[in-house]
């Protein structure tokens, strides 16, 4: 497939799932008048716009995925432009179906009085309905901010769609990206312990002995998650295409209930030799 057709899809894709979630919020918010995509935490942080474009962009990802398609700059600009352009897509879909006392408000008021009208007066917790039946809570200049933010945040979705399809991991070769084989994790109680494990498991990576580091990462620290404060990860990926494989090590760290990564732990290589995770020590040649 040459890159026109694989950007083609790829853009197909996310326009059309940025179409369905713009359809999708407008109807809940004309139905029970809740704007999921508003909601905000201390007024400048668009949590609700954030997730809404990441689930718009979806689609990006998707075909991307498909098509085996490199994201590029100008797959950054599509990304970008339909994630800011899904504000004004949502106003229109709500535009296009208000009604107000069995009328339709096309009837009354035209698109860019709707929108002028509807930014500067934004409620933040009543549904947009309100201000056609009773009053709203007036913002003013206020509510061109509040617009603002709003398209910040879907635009800041779009982009970390646009960051993970960046980070998948490819093969140059055969342009193609790599289907995971699996995981391995390890927990270790004690700092010393993990340090021990990685500086085994990365010295045998350094020497290109990919296979035997998944085999000592196997023998390391403890599959049980209990009283740990480090984890390791192995990952495998391989290219359909060319059989090649890719390994992957990384360290993380215990932070309240969840892990943190230990970004200068982290190291991958490819091999064309392959690699297993479920192979054992008593294999090892
Ligand atoms: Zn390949």
């Amino acid at each position: 497939m040459n890159r026109p057709a694989q950007s083609s899809i790829t853009a197909v894709c996310g326009i059309g799932t940025t179409i369905l979630t713009a359809a999708l919020l407008s109807f809940i918010e004309l139905r029970w008048g809740h704007a999921l995509y508003s909601f905000t935490v201390w007024f400048v942080i668009p949590i609700g716009a954030v997730g809404a474009g990441m689930v718009a962009a979806v689609g990006y990802l998707i075909g991307a995925r498909l098509a085996n398609y490199r994201p590029s700059t100008s797959l950054l600009s599509v990304i970008v432009t339909t994630s800011a352009a899904m504000f004004f897509l949502i106003q229109w879909m709500e535009y296009s179906f208000m009604a107000v006392d069995g009328r339709s408000i096309q009837d009354s008021i035209s698109f860019r009085d709707f929108l002028g009208y509807t930014v500067a007066h934004t409620s933040l917790r009543f549904g947009m309905r309100s201000h056609f039946t009773g009053p709203g809570i007036e913002i003013g200049t206020a509510g061109y901010l509040f617009a603002g933010v709003q398209v910040i945040g879907f635009v800041v979705g779009g982009l970390a769609v646009y960051g993970f399809i960046s980070s998948m991991t490819y093969c140059d070769d055969c342009g193609l990206y790599l289907n995971t084989k699996g995981t391995q994790t390890r927990y270790f109680g004690s700092a010393e312990e993990m340090q021990a494990a990685t500086a085994n498991i990365q010295g045998e990576m350094q020497s290109r002995r990919l296979q035997h580091s998944v085999l000592i990462h196997g023998t390391c620290g403890a599959i049980d998650s209990k009283g740990a404060i480090f984890l390791s990860l192995m990952e495998v990926k391989s290219c359909k295409g060319c059989g090649k494989h890719w390994t992957k090590f990384t360290a993380n760290r215990k932070s309240g209930n969840d892990w943190k990564e230990i970004p200068e732990l982290k190291l991958s290589a490819f091999s064309i030799e392959p690699v297993e995770l479920h192979k054992t020590i008593s294999g090892l040649k």
